[in-house]
């Protein structure tokens, strides 16, 4: 898609910000997490610059507003695709513009850059390939969205370009449009059956499982739109193997109460669990990558692997 003259997008873009105003994270809940990430920072020194690289993407993720346009689905086609397990954005195009995408992709990669070392070449050669055309950024948005998450590494990888900073930074400049679009979804969701382990919204896999309430029932955090549903406890959402025997969890011995990663010995994949009273905000999603880091490692020395 060619950019149309700026003026145009100007009033575009406030034409898109008046229709939908932001319905997501508030400054107040953006300071919170980055003051976690400080805390957490603080009391685990070898969390340091992983804490403060995530405050720095946090804050440039929502420096600016991402403006998001009114999606089209019926509430009829809506249940079909929600009966037949189709995640109700497989197929759509995405509802914001690919400019305003590709300049908070941009931004990101300038945080990334003055933030961390590790990362100042790899994010100087992603901004020169979206730069000169070389990463198309809205196909591979369209592909990630579509369920072909799992080609797009090796796709980069041929490429010669950095895949994993490509995704992470990928994934974080859409979610300020993506939980939008899961707001306006959720009256299409609202009284329907979803049996599966991956987003009904965007398809993507569970980032953690939330364990509200006393009751501690499960419900899963998309790490693309930060949608949530909820699933049963004594099931894999990977395999969707329901035998308890084959079930377990991994944990560091004190903390169980509060987070651990249920694990299962089918697929040998694993999820992370996080007891909250209410709904992690996308910004607190965030922090709980970086404080539950500990629980990827012991899990993955373990054997188990992402999805
Ligand atoms: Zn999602
Ligand atoms: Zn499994």
């Amino acid at each position: 898609m060619k950019d149309k003259p700026e003026e145009k997008d100007d009033a575009v873009a406030k034409t898109f910000a008046r229709i939908f105003k932001r319905q997501t994270a508030d400054s107040a809940t953006i300071a919170g997490a980055v003051d976690k990430l400080a805390k957490l920072s603080a009391t685990y020194p070898d969390l340091q610059a992983a804490a403060a690289l995530q405050a720095a993407l946090l804050r440039t993720m929502y420096a600016a507003p991402a403006p998001v346009q009114s999606l089209d689905i019926s509430a009829e086609t809506a249940a079909i695709r929600l009966i037949a397990g189709t995640p109700l954005l497989h197929g759509v195009a995405l509802p914001f513009r690919e400019q305003d995408l590709r300049a908070l992709f941009l931004r990101l990669c300038a945080s990334a850059r003055n933030q961390s070392e590790n990362h100042t070449s790899t994010a100087a050669v992603l901004e020169q390939a979206v730069q000169r055309g070389r990463l198309d950024l809205w196909a591979l948005s369209h592909r990630l969205i579509g369920g072909e998450g799992s080609t797009l590494a090796t796709d980069l990888d041929t490429q010669d370009l950095p895949a994993a900073l490509t995704m992470t930074l990928l994934r974080l400049a859409l979610l300020p449009f993506l939980e939008q679009v899961a707001v306006q979804l959720a009256p299409l969701r609202a009284g329907q059956s979803w049996q599966q382990g991956y987003c009904p919204s965007c398809g993507a896999w569970p980032i953690l499982a939330e364990q509200r309430g006393l009751e501690q029932f499960r419900y899963l955090r998309c790490g693309l739109c930060t949608d949530s549903w909820e699933v049963d406890r004594i099931w894999c959402v990977f395999c969707h193997n329901r035998d308890h025997l084959q079930l377990g969890y991994v944990q560091v011995e004190g903390e169980e109460q509060k987070q651990r990663a249920a694990t299962c010995d089918v697929c040998h994949s694993y999820l992370k669990l996080r007891s909250t009273l209410t709904p992690l905000s996308a910004p607190e999603l965030l922090v709980e990558e970086v404080a539950l880091a500990h629980l990827d490692l012991i899990a993955l020395d373990k054997g188990y692997a992402p999805p």
